[in-house]
Order: structure tokens, then C-alpha cells, then sequence
């Protein structure tokens, strides 16, 4: 069975102000214990599968990756081809945030195998990458991106985020832009989510964050597909532009629901192996993660066995998430019944709302749809 990895590093210099991922800053714990475990985690888990894998796919995100010390990147490479038959063409992506890596750590990233890196950018204004609590500047960006060419990646991925405070679209045209010189092979794009719990939320609610308003934040949703489509990105995932043949290999697992094992604190699994298939993830904090693995056990939060009904719901607002949308005749083969037969109603009603259309054997959103994409999920879940 093919089944990609994830492997989640949580910790990360200093938290930005927008961050409601799982990360931290300032843990005493030491990047090796952490890995340790880690790998212990790997090798736990290997000897519960009902049969080996294949892993075509391995992504280590955070978090700040490359926190780590290459040799430690190649521990967890080393532990996914000895537990997991990690392939030798496999696509290994590392997130790397400017401001932590140099030549010569790149250098060594590649070395243990990785070939993918994705840079988390997320804006090329200095003022903007102040407000925002990043740890680094637009020059180190434009210095870590030379680094890893100079380090010998080929495949290059670039994140940025638009809707920020205060931001125009004039100005997320300037990040788009100076993002094209770089010339990534892949270019990420998420609209700024005010979320609870984050300085930003605090203040929002104080009337603090001046946020782009709706209006603007449509023109932007809509100018970002343009602007790259003119450069010769292919738009193919609500907010994912890549380069011919370099779309993540990996996403598209999550987003076609094929089986993926995720290791760390706060990482997700999901294996299609038992009836409509099955999903966990494990502590979110690394001090609930580790002590168990010292147990010799591994650990698992809260499991979900999904039924055909969420595996169904699962197919449609994951398979929507892609531009090429969901393939009907897939769909039957796989649940027996037809997507009409199922979702009749709820198309119906997006369709002529004007945010789902067909286009030979798939549906898939349209152009009004892929800025309203939340509100067509929440017609399937
Ligand atoms: S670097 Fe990423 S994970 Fe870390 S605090 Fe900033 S946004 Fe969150």
C-alpha cells in the first residue's frame, strides 16, 4: 500500500502574531530529544501495520523545520526508508523559514535527501513581515532562496499570504510580483484567517486590525490566479499555483484521501486500509507526545472510523479543493451510488447560485466558487 508521511517539528523561534498552528516558542525541550522520540515513534508504528508500505511522499513541516540540524533531518529521512520503504524518487519536502538557514544547512538538508523545500515567505515587505511578528526580513528571504538554489534545489516552493492589515491590492500585487522574480516552482497563496486564541484575534476585537475589507479581499482572491496564470503558473488547488510537473505531490495525497501516517505532537493520520478508513493524531503538546513513546507505546489522541456517509462527504469537499474538481464516474465505482443521487439537492442549489458547474464528467467550483469555496464545503459536511 502507498502511504506518505508527515512529520511534524513543533517549535518555532518566536510566535507570530497571526500563528494558530501548533508551534511553540521557547520550549526547554532539545531538538534531539524531540527527534528521538520521533523516530522511536516511526519504528512503533511500523510493527502495527497490517502490511508493510511504500512511501512516494515525505513532508516534515512545523513549526520551523529547519530549526533542526541536518543530521537530524536525516535521522527521520533515514527511519522512513528502513521502516516505511521511503522511495528513492520520492518526493522529501522540508519547510524552511528565512532567517534560519544559510547555505551550508541547506546544503546539508539536500544531502540527507531532501529535494523539495517549501519557504515560508508570506509577504516581501519589510513593514508587513514587522507587523506580522516574522522572524526575518523580504532581504534574508531573497538570501535564503539564493541559498537553496546555491544548495542545489531544483524544486523550490514559495508561501505567501494576502488580506493582511492594512495591506492593498496594489501591494499584494508588489508581493506577487517580486515573489515571480524568484522564479519558485511553486507558489502557495492563503488568504490571512483571524483566528482565536491569536494576538491578531485580541486585536480585531479591540477594532486594532485594520483588515483589507471584503471587496478588496475578493479583488485580491480574484487577482492572484491572473497574475500567476500570466506567469506560467498553473493554478490546480484553491491556493496552489505550481510550474509544469511541480505541483506537491503530497498535498494531493490529503486532498485525493490516500493513506498518510503523521508523526510528532499534533500530527494526523489516515489510513484507507480498514473498511471506509480511519483517522487519529496524536497529542497536540510534545510533553503529552513524548512520554509514551518512553513507554514503548505509541501515541494516539482520539480516533475517528469514518462510515461510507463521511467518507462520501470527504470525497466532495476535499476532491473540490482541486481545480480539476471531483470525478463522477470515480465517485460511483468507489460508493456505489451516484453524486446526484447523493448531494442532488445541494449541487442543485450551487449550481444555481452560480458556485459549482460541470464540466464533462466532473464538478467542479467556478471562479465565483473558488472565493466562496467554504460555503460550498458546508453544504457536504
Ligand atoms: S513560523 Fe510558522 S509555525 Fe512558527 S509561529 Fe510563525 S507562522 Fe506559526
Amino acid at each position: 500500500m502507498d502511504c506518505s508521511l508527515y512529520i511534524h517539528f513543533p517549535f518555532c523561534v518566536r510566535k507570530c502574531l497571526y500563528c494558530d498552528f501548533n508551534s511553540l516558542a521557547g520550549s526547554t525541550i532539545m531538538p534531539e530529544e524531540y527527534v528521538m522520540a520521533l523516530v522511536r515513534e516511526m519504528e512503533l508504528r511500523a510493527a502495527t501495520l497490517a502490511a508493510p508500505v511504500t512511501a512516494p511522499t515525505l513532508y516534515i513541516g512545523g513549526g520551523t523545520p529547519s530549526l533542526m540540524a541536518p543530521e537530524l533531518v536525516k535521522r527521520v529521512i533515514d527511519g522512513a526508508r528502513r521502516w516505511y520503504g521511503l522511495l528513492p524518487v520520492a518526493e522529501v519536502t522540508l519547510e524552511a523559514n528565512p532567517g534560519t538557514v544559510d547555505l551550508k544547512k541547506l546544503a546539508g538538508y539536500r544531502a540527507a535527501g531532501v529535494n523539495r523545500l517549501s519557504m515560508g515567505v508570506q509577504s516581501l515587505d519589510d513593514a508587513m513581515l514587522a507587523r506580522l511578528g516574522r522572524v526575518h526580513s523580504a532581504r534574508q528571504a531573497m538570501e535564503a532562496v539564493a541559498a537553496a538554489r546555491g544548495a542545489g534545489f531544483a524544486n523550490l516552493g514559495i508561501d505567501l499570504i494576502h488580506g493582511l492589515p492594512g495591506q492593498t491590492t496594489a501591494m499584494w500585487r508588489d508581493d506577487l510580483m517580486r515573489a515571480i522574480d524568484f522564479a519558485p516552482e511553486h507558489i502557495s497563496a492563503y488568504g490571512l484567517s483571524v483566528e482565536e486564541g491569536t494576538p491578531f484575534h485580541e486585536l480585531a476585537r479591540a477594532g486594532q486590525l485594520d483588515l483589507p475589507d471584503e471587496e478588496i479581499g475578493l479583488e485580491m482572491l480574484e487577482m492572484t490566479p491572473e497574475v500567476l496564470g500570466q506567469a506560467g503558473y498553473d493554478h490546480y488547488e484553491i491556493s496552489n499555483f505550481a510550474r509544469s510537473g511541480f505541483r506537491s505531490r503530497h498535498n494531493q495525497v490529503y486532498w485525493r484521501r490516500g493513506s498518510y501516517l503523521g508523526f510528532g505532537a499534533a500530527a494526523h493520520s489516515f489510513l484507507r486500509e480498514e473498511g471506509w478508513g480511519r483517522r487519529w493524531h496524536n497529542p497536540d503538546r510534545p510533553a503529552a507526545y513524548m512520554p509514551s513513546l518512553a513507554d514503548g507505546l505509541p501515541p494516539e489522541e482520539e480516533q475517528l472510523v469514518l462510515d461510507r456517509r463521511d467518507a462520501m462527504a470527504e470525497s466532495m469537499f476535499l476532491g473540490l479543493r482541486l481545480l480539476e474538481g471531483v470525478e463522477l464516474s470515480r465517485f460511483r465505482e468507489e460508493f456505489g451510488v451516484t453524486v446526484d443521487a447523493t448531494y442532488g439537492a445541494e449541487v442543485a442549489s450551487l449550481k444555481v447560485s452560480g458556485l459549482l458547474e460541470l464540466a464533462g464528467d466532473r464538478l467542479r467550483l467556478t471562479r465565483t466558487g473558488l472565493c466562496l469555496a467554504n460555503q460550498v464545503f458546508q453544504a457536504f459536511i
